[in-house]
């Protein structure tokens, strides 16, 4: 027998991975250089010299002292440092006690789900999202929301929210700097929202007599990767923040598979939830981050992210594009353009794009009609390849 959910979820794969399988196929067929993929999240910036001398050093140790499993929330010492680097950065005072090690922001979020809903609980969305979101949260048995975003700035939209807020609603997920819109939450709107989860809480406990509050998820694969604009630290507007994050894009090591998630412990609720993180990794099969890359967090928790290169794509990217009479938003952070499609039906406007062998992403896969994502944490010489493309495409629908 097969479980034909899982089995849907693995025929069905994800439209992302799809489009990069299909650029590898066009690749072998066609060369590289004339294939311009701007499908997957996965840096083109080499990770930071320091992760392989970490890597150096670690293997002059003894292998089981590299190799070996940790105690499962991750080792002592990692979560430690990851403590102390929070400290310095937002003058917080965690302990090992608030971290969680994990295999990457995947993990994080799908043991944070498993932790803070139960059967047939919603979790809020703002979309467009990332994809993966809803899969997660059916895997843990609740419910996926969708909640648009302000369709001006792509800012959470507070009001939105709190008109979706039910008596089942466990959690609402947030992810700034934003895959796919690439916008940074402003600390006002970020305000807004607290405020509309602090009126709901206030309201249910009323109601229910003792309190069951909201929990706030905030995703940030991506906190390092701004252009200058302000990431506030979420857990110090709002307390019952779980913030879920990886190295996968900070320090470029998407396949290594290492995070964490925080959950300040601040009450005997939050020490719950924790111990539901574990209870979650534990059921899912994640006993332990990798070894090797936990010491490699140890060591380079405060290398900083090489924004630079992803500054200077992006810079390329949108005065070329905007040149050619596309409109998109305009990113504060992370690695995509979200651009308007040239008609209303964004999967029709990829097929068209294909012709001429540029891969972005259709907006259906993140819930919303009419644009794509461009990933632009390719090489800066794929961008450049691929302005003819865009100009070719651009003019026939009359720019
Ligand atoms: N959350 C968001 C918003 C992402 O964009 C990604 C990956 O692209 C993930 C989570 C998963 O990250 P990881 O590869 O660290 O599991």
């Amino acid at each position: 027998m097969i479980n034909d959910t899982m089995y849907a979820r693995g025929a069905e794969s994800s439209v992302i991975r799809e489009i990069f399988t299909y650029a590898n196929e066009r690749k072998a067929q066609i060369g590289a250089e004339n294939v311009f993929d701007f499908s997957l999240g996965n840096p083109s910036v080499p990770a930071p010299d320091e992760v392989r001398q970490s890597i150096e050093r670690s293997l002059k140790l003894l292998p089981e002292q590299v190799h070996g499993y940790t105690p499962a929330p991750g080792a002592p010492e990692v979560r430690t440092a990851v403590a102390e680097s929070l400290n310095r950065r937002f003058g917080t005072n965690y302990t090992m006690a608030d971290v969680f090690m994990t295999v990457g922001a995947a993990a994080s979020v799908s043991c944070t789900l498993g932790a803070v809903t139960c059967p047939g609980d919603e979790v809020i969305v703002i979309a467009p999202y990332f994809p993966e979101y809803r899969v997660w949260i059916e895997t843990a048995g609740a419910v996926c929301i969708e909640v648009l975003a302000d369709q001006e700035t792509f800012q959470v939209d507070p009001e939105a929210v709190a008109a979706a807020i039910t008596d089942r609603t466990a959690a609402v997920i947030i992810d700034s700097p934003n895959n796919p819109t690439g916008a940074v939450y402003t600390r006002e709107s970020l305000e807004k929202l607290v405020d509309v989860l602090e009126r709901a809480n206030a309201e249910r406990e009323a109601r229910l007599g003792h309190p069951q509050p909201i929990v706030l998820i905030s995703d940030e694969p991506y906190r390092e990767i701004t252009y200058g604009a302000e990431v506030p630290w979420v857990p110090s507007l709002y307390e019952h923040t779980v913030v879920c994050y990886s190295y996968s894009k900070s320090l470029s090591l998407p396949g290594e598979r290492v995070g964490w998630v925080l959950v300040p412990q601040v009450s005997e609720g939050a020490r719950r939830v924790m111990t539901a993180v574990a209870g979650t990794a534990r059921s899912l099969g994640f006993v332990c981050a990798p070894s090797l890359f936990q010491r490699v967090v140890m060591d380079c928790v405060d290398v900083p992210s090489d924004v630079a290169a992803y500054a200077r794509n992006r810079d390329l990217l949108t005065q070329a594009l905007s040149q050619m009479g596309y409109t998109y938003v305009e990113p504060g952070g992370a690695f995509y353009l979200w651009v308007r499609a040239l008609e209303p039906d964004a999967e029709a406007f990829c097929e068209r794009a294909r012709v001429y062998e540029l891969l972005p992403v259709p907006s259906n896969s993140f819930g919303v009609e009419g644009w794509v994502r461009v990933g632009y944490c390719v090489a800066p010489e794929v961008i450049e390849r691929s302005l003819p493309a865009w100009k070719r495409l651009a003019e026939d629908y009359g720019l």
